[in-house]
């Protein structure tokens, strides 16, 4: 490969790799984007981390991928921004942008003339997910949920490319592999343009847990092994479960939430999983299990507002 590599105006030559805060048109805060470009030929890796700007874990190990990646010899061209949503996450603001209050893991691919998360949106669509071959999107929990480690693929209407897309989850050696059809997802977008995309989710409750941020370092140098990313053959990682069904009750209440079973738990169908009480500790609803399943997150908050996600259980 010969061609410098350039974008947002950050410049990496052959065989180099450059980093700094960049400006995305239409967008109010530079984000930090790092660009490794490799020797030779391959695809273009893009890893993520702070689409929301509150989950920890996650953007802790894309800062360490930062730096593995400056000792590594990678095939073709990888970029990693450790903090996407940098107004989210200078305002520790859950989910959402501080402003428009609107969710950017569900509003891709965005609106150029949009409100900011939207021209946000937009921006990393052109930018990073419509040029990719592999995208890398890392949550972790944020903090009002608790959660176990799982990672989701994103089901196309391409057998050949979910097979590769479920494949190349699989090595991150997580727990519970996700199929998912959620819209306006990063990952959707970037699935949706072609690209092996996964989101991987480690982490919780605005903690850092360094052993879980290791899990996401080694899960997605791993995973980089298994598709010639990464020099080294892979470990292949066993015991894991795919989950093919889930449930994800929302609020119908806004008053104190008290969920009776936690993150990890397996539970049975009709088992209640809480409560939602008023400010004067009057019950007003019990939330029961739709399905048998393992609890995957579950919110953790007291308070509680209607349409708020309260557990998700997944088979
Ligand atoms: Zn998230």
């Amino acid at each position: 490969m010969s061609d410098v590599w350039e974008v947002a105006g950050l410049k990496a030559a052959p065989g180099s790799f450059v980093q700094g805060m960049v400006d995305l048109p239409g967008v109010s805060s530079r984000i930090p984007l790092f660009l490794l470009n490799g020797r030779a030929d391959g695809p273009m890796t893009v890893i993520l981390g702070g689409v929301h700007g509150c989950e920890y874990t996650s953007i802790d190990a894309a800062i360490q991928l930062v730096d593995r990646f400056k000792q590594l010899e990678a095939l073709g061209r990888v970029a990693i921004v450790p903090v996407v949503s940098m107004d989210a996450y200078s305002a520790r603001s859950l989910y959402v942008h501080p402003t428009d209050r609107k969710n950017l893991n569900r509003i891709c691919p965005g609106n150029e003339h949009g409100t900011e998360t939207e021209r946000l949106a937009f921006q990393l669509f052109q930018t990073f997910l419509r040029p990719c071959d592999i995208l890398i999107d890392l949550h972790g929990g944020d903090m009002c949920e608790s959660l176990v480690p799982h990672i989701y693929w994103y089901q196309t209407p391409d057998p050949v490319l979910n097979e590769k897309a479920r494949r190349f989850a699989q090595y991150f050696g997580i727990p519970y592999i996700y199929r998912s059809r959620a819209l306006g997802s990063v990952y959707q977008s970037a699935a949706g343009a072609g690209n092996i995309s996964v989101l991987a989710e480690a982490g919780q409750h605005g903690i850092l847990y360094p052993a879980l941020a290791t899990m996401l370092v080694d899960g997605c140098l791993n995973a980089l092994r298994s598709v010639g990313v990464l020099p080294g053959t892979p470990f292949e990682p066993s015991g894991q479960v795919d989950i093919e069904k889930s449930w994800w009750p929302e609020s119908d209440q806004f008053g104190a939430w008290y969920p009776a079973v936690k993150a990890g738990d397996r539970v049975q169908a009709g088992q209640k999983m809480g409560e939602i009480r008023d400010l004067f500790g009057n019950p007003l609803k019990e939330y029961f299990a739709e399905g048998a399943g393992v609890v995957l997150m579950c919110m953790t908050s007291l308070a509680i507002n209607p349409g708020e996600t309260l557990f998700a259980i997944g088979c």
